[in-house]
């Protein structure tokens, strides 16, 4: 599988050499290769980032911050190397922004539980999109149950963009933060983040970022951004499962109360009262995930050895072109068609179910998904039970697409 890309003759997109690094990418599906184009659900891992996990447990693996002796001194600053690596990724401006959670969902919770809980009353309020996640809408419904707050959304347009308009209209004094998706996993859309904090920060109101779908795809500086909180998740950038990241700014992190309690996160304990371990530790209570946490830091290096604008590159010319071919097939109808979209394509036809296109690219080595990926208010405000998603990462090729495309056009002949 070949690329011809070539940005600003400096970045030979060298996909092929790409691919071999990505062991799974040699297996047979039902016979056929694999043709995996299910990136935003998870992505697949390099060598390196296997190799390190088994590294980590075949020679280092011991409890950090905690013991003397050399396997915990060498595991403690591999885990803090790991967190340093993601502070750079983000250009935080400093580690003790960088918490280590499970993930989006749980970096979201984090802030909900905390943010969300001591800052919060009766009648304020939160903005959210009709594009987000449900990790995005769920904490904010249980803090709204909790507290008496609002909830409310900003409405997307028939492309699958936010209405800014509206969103500049929904502010009032009683917003107490924006929440908001940066890339949406469902339609692919790229919010106007930079703008949506601006507005919110003119009203002195905080912003969190969802980054899940954008870490991957979009060079992230969160100086430069100015957000308040953001949140990603490791596996969706060719890191681990079960390891993700709050980045919170320092003298908001500073001034909130605990998540969790437990080992690690405290300084002094005695049965009348405990106090509370410095930033970023006091946010990680108990044993952490050490081994996915180093892993991530590796698939870091990894995305900065290539270079996230020669991904980002490579992944428009998959998407320009898959929108391109898809658009040839009679029948198919593309949900989002956002003016600035990242990798995802998601689309419906009118009489075969999302469930049975999967089921068939299925046995033709094509992985994508379908359903409501999470987004169910998005099915609803387009009126459609599902969709299939094909989304891409920087291992895909034009072939691939070719693939997807002739699987598809073997349906309707199916179908028909
Ligand atoms: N937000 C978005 C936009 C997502 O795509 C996802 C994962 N599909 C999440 C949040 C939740 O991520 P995780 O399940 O890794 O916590």
């Amino acid at each position: 599988m070949k690329s011809d890309l070539n940005r600003n003759n400096v970045t030979y997109y060298q996909l092929e050499k790409i691919r071999q690094d990505f062991p799974i990418l040699k297996k047979l599906i039902h016979g056929k290769p694999l043709c995996y184009l299910d990136n935003a659900a998870t992505t697949q891992k390099p060598q390196a980032v296997i190799d390190a996990l088994v590294e980590y447990y075949s020679s280092m693996n011991a409890n950090i911050h905690r013991a003397v002796h050399h396997l915990s001194e060498a595991s403690t600053k591999a885990f803090e190397d790991s967190r340093k690596k993601v502070k750079n990724f983000i250009n935080a401006a400093s580690e003790k922004e960088i918490i280590f959670t499970r993930g989006t969902t749980e970096s979201i919770n984090l802030v909900a539980n905390t943010f969300g809980r001591n800052k919060l009353k009766e009648g304020d309020e939160i903005i959210i999109s009709g594009m987000e996640h449900h990790s995005n809408i769920v904490p904010w419904q249980f803090l709204r149950d909790e507290k008496n707050i609002k909830l409310k959304v900003i409405p997307l347009n028939d492309k699958g963009e936010i209405i800014f308009e509206e969103f500049e209209k929904m502010i009032t004094g009683k917003t107490k933060l924006v929440s908001i998706v940066y890339v949406s996993n469902s339609l692919g859309t790229i919010n106007p983040v930079e703008r949506i904090i601006e507005t919110a920060h003119r009203n002195n109101i905080p912003v969190l970022v969802d980054a899940a779908q954008a870490i991957q795809h979009l060079k992230i500086d969160v100086q430069k951004l100015d957000c308040d909180f953001l949140a990603f998740s490791g596996h969706k950038i060719y890191g681990p499962t079960g390891i993700g990241i709050l980045y919170g700014k320092q003298n908001i992190l500073e001034s909130l109360p605990p998540f969790l309690g437990g080992g690690d996160m405290i300084s002094k304990v005695t049965f009348e009262e405990t106090t509370y371990n410095e930033l970023p530790y006091k946010f990680e209570a108990g044993t952490s995930n050490i081994a996915d946490a180093i892993g991530l830091g590796v698939a870091l290096d990894y995305v900065s050895g290539i270079g996230i604008d020669a991904i980002a590159a490579h992944e428009a010319e998959l998407l320009k072109y898959a929108t391109e071919r898809l658009m040839e097939i009679p029948g198919l109808k593309i949900i989002g068609q956002a003016e600035n979209k990242s990798s995802v394509i998601s689309f419906v036809f009118d009489n075969i179910h999302p469930h049975d296109v999967g089921t068939f690219l299925d046995f033709e080595g094509v992985a994508i998904r379908t359903g409501h990926h999470c987004t169910q208010p998005v099915m609803l405000r387009y009126n459609i039970p599902a969709t299939s998603r094909a989304s891409f990462a920087l291992y895909n090729s034009r072939e691939e697409i070719d693939i997807l495309f002739n699987g598809l056009k073997k349906i309707i002949e199916v179908f028909s």
